[in-house]
């Protein structure tokens, strides 16, 4: 088995442990997210639960369940989280930039005031820099991807009414 577990690997009889693990909720493929993205971002109490590998996000926006861990039947839902989570919920107080507390609704009113491109974004509200997404970003990544869907998503507002 050495060597498996890979995206590389897709050879027949490669074992169910190499399949992307899927929601247990809604279906959808998981995302690998670090244990310390869950160790920093949980709730108190809950945190001792987490064990050292194996977590998935849920994508879909629709979707309640934040985490998942397939073998261990865990599942996280938004309540478990400290944070709110941008990609499922679409509030302007939600933040899109964690590591420097920048909210959808900052960007919007910087977007309103003229900032057009997401340098000038950046540079508007102090977003990104902060070095902490893999911690403070529930999606435990860069926050630049989710700036960067909500000025499309506000630039098709305009565009289409
Ligand atoms: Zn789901």
């Amino acid at each position: 088995m050495a060597g498996c577990g890979q995206a590389c690997c897709s050879q027949e009889g490669c074992g169910e442990k190499n399949q992307i693990p899927r929601c247990p909720i809604c279906g959808n493929e998981g995302q690998p997210v670090s244990p310390r993205t869950l160790r920093n971002l949980l709730k108190t109490g809950l945190i001792e639960q987490i064990v050292e590998e194996d977590y998935h996000l849920c994508q879909n926006p629709e979707c309640q369940v934040v985490y998942f861990h397939r073998e261990l039947g865990q599942i996280f839902g938004r309540d478990a989280l400290t944070v709110k989570v941008w990609w499922k919920d679409p509030g302007l107080d939600v933040p899109l930039c964690y590591c420097k507390g920048v909210t959808r609704g900052q960007i919007r009113e910087a977007w309103e005031k003229g900032a057009r491109t997401f340098a000038e974004i950046v540079k508007a509200t102090g977003a990104m820099g902060g070095r902490r997404c893999e911690y403070e970003n529930p999606a435990g990544r860069c926050c630049s991807s989710a700036i960067q869907a909500y000025l499309q998503e506000l630039e098709g507002n305009i565009n289409f009414g």
